[in-house]
């Protein structure tokens, strides 16, 4: 039976790199067989402009009846001074929530040809393989009450709540285990129990869950410690699973390891595996409209798609090859090019993906 992928260009550089992605979905449906039927929806900015709210009715409907979701960015500088529950972060939030995506798998992998565009020297990071599993509908960004009131004395007070239950800790910690299963074995919990009593319970959860997947090694580090091991010798790891807070910073650090937040896929899923896939990296309005935006994160989103929801991993395979192949040629785009390399615009690297495919 045919599968559903709801297409969510949203903002900024998000509509031109989504483009490309949809430009290789297509290539694998007319050349290698994938049976999907592709929709477009509208979210964040977009969604605003055209219905007035982030997230619309009409797009929460089609997720919820879609395999997969392939989303590109939200968010921008026009959208700034909206009230909260119209900005375009919202939009995304709540299709999150509403799809039940708790566990958020983040890659840094150091391609071989990108070690130069590393900051960190390349003995550090060659060969580097890091997964990040991040709880994603929980923690203080989710947690209630939230807001800025005023004190008795006049003066606003910001606040927000940190709360995690037991089910949710072990949900992501269950997940946390199978991935570090099916790759080096080896899982490290990262929480800041020493002063927050909401991860002393994260620390304990994920202690008990261990004695269920004995192959497992599992080990504990405090979130600063991480920050700063992450840096130092990102080699350690393998697999690493947090809150969503630290989950964010830290992924956004490790993402920078690799050289380019332009590289980095990203899957979001809920119980039965379906997800929604994106790049990391926001709507970067900076360069939005100038055709210069790095796809690859978006084209290898589609290949964590087609492992993680389509159930299609020799075909993820064949699209993350080409994306090695692509990167041989010497082709890249400017936020990862270098003298020795040729300088090409979005739609040039999305065409060498889908002909690196058809080859
Ligand atoms: P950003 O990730 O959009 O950009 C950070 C820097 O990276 C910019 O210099 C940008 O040009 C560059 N960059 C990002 N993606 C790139 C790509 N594919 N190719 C080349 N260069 C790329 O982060 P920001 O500037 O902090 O945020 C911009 C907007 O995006 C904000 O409105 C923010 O709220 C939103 N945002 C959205 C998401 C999301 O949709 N998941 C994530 C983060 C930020």
């Amino acid at each position: 039976m045919s599968r559903k992928i709801l297409v969510l260009p949203g903002d900024g550089i998000g509509p031109e790199i989504v483009g490309e992605a949809v430009k290789v979905l297509e290539c694998l449906r007319r050349d290698h067989g994938l049976d999907v039927e592709l929709e477009q929806g509208l979210i964040g900015g977009a969604a605003y402009d055209a219905a007035g709210k982030p997230l619309p009715e009409e797009t929460l409907k089609l997720a919820k009846a879609a395999d997969a979701v392939l989303l590109g960015a939200v968010g921008g500088p026009k959208y700034d001074t909206l009230d909260r529950p119209l900005r375009p972060e919202r939009g995304l939030l709540a299709i999150r929530a509403e799809l039940e995506l708790f566990g958020n798998l983040r890659p840094a992998i150091l391609y071989p040809q990108l070690a130069s565009a590393s900051a960190l020297k390349p003995d550090v990071v060659a060969g580097l393989d890091i997964m990040i599993v991040r709880e994603l509908t929980g923690g203080i960004y989710f947690g209630e009450p939230r807001g800025i009131r005023t004190l008795e004395n006049g003066e606003r007070q910001g606040y927000n709540t940190l709360v995690y239950r037991e089910s949710e800790i072990e949900r992501i910690g269950r997940l946390a285990f199978e991935t570090a299963r099916k790759r080096g074995k080896r899982l490290c919990s990262v929480d800041k129990a020493n002063v927050l009593e909401v991860t002393e319970l994260w620390r304990e959860v994920m202690t008990r869950l261990s004695s269920d997947y004995p192959d497992v090694e599992l080990s504990h580090m405090y979130v600063d410690n991480a920050a700063m091991q992450l840096v130092r010798a990102p080699k350690q790891f393998d697999v690493l699973v947090t809150t969503n807070m630290f989950g964010d910073i830290l992924s956004d650090c490790a993402a920078m390891l690799t050289g380019s937040i332009g590289m980095l896929p990203s899957a979001s899923l809920d119980k039965d595996s379906r997800g929604m896939y994106e790049p990391i990296h926001g709507s970067a309005p900076d360069i939005a409209g100038q055709g210069v935006a790095n796809p690859l994160a978006t084209i290898l989103s589609v290949a964590m798609m087609l492992r993680y929801s389509l159930g299609e991993p020799a075909l993820a395979e064949r699209l993350q090859a080409a994306v090695g192949q692509v990167l041989d040629q010497g082709l890249r785009t400017p936020d990862i090019h270098t003298p020795d390399t040729r300088k090409v615009g979005t739609t040039e690297m999305g065409d060498a993906v889908v002909a690196a495919l058809r080859a």
